[in-house]
């Protein structure tokens, strides 16, 4: 397993670029919109992994609730696996609380799916599966 990326949370993808981008020096490599997750995605390579800043699209989007809940930061952690559904299996027979029962296409075309805080030390964790695995 490895880190994939770390999501934060933003009010604007442009503004935490700010940061990133133009202080920190990172790149952005790629921003896209996931529609079905109600998100604006920018993916800023570091290393072998990556952060991710999130930007809301609509007031229901996840990331809208955590940002009037908590303000911007730290999302949550996701963590790269080879088999998506194999993973959810086992953590699932474990006893580990699942957001997604099943994989859900996320950025950049990857298979993605949430495990619920209470069952990850308050962390919102993600698995992510890459398309060419
Ligand atoms: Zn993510």
């Amino acid at each position: 397993m490895k880190i994939d990326h770390i999501g934060v949370a933003t009010n604007g993808i442009e503004e935490a670029a700010n940061f990133y981008r133009d202080t920190l020096g990172l790149d952005v490599a790629e921003i896209e919109e996931v529609a079905n997750q109600r998100v604006r995605v920018a993916m800023l390579p570091i290393g072998e992994s990556r952060i991710e800043l999130l930007e809301a699209t609509s007031e229901d989007s996840p990331i809208s609730k955590f940002l009037a809940k908590r303000g911007p930061g730290i999302h949550h952690i996701a963590v790269r696996v080879e088999d998506i559904r194999a993973s959810l299996a086992e953590l699932k027979q474990k006893g580990a609380r699942l957001i997604d029962e099943e994989p859900r296409v996320g950025a950049g075309g990857c298979l993605v799916a949430f495990i619920h805080p209470s069952s990850a030390g308050g962390v919102l964790l993600e698995l992510v599966q890459s398309r060419e695995e």
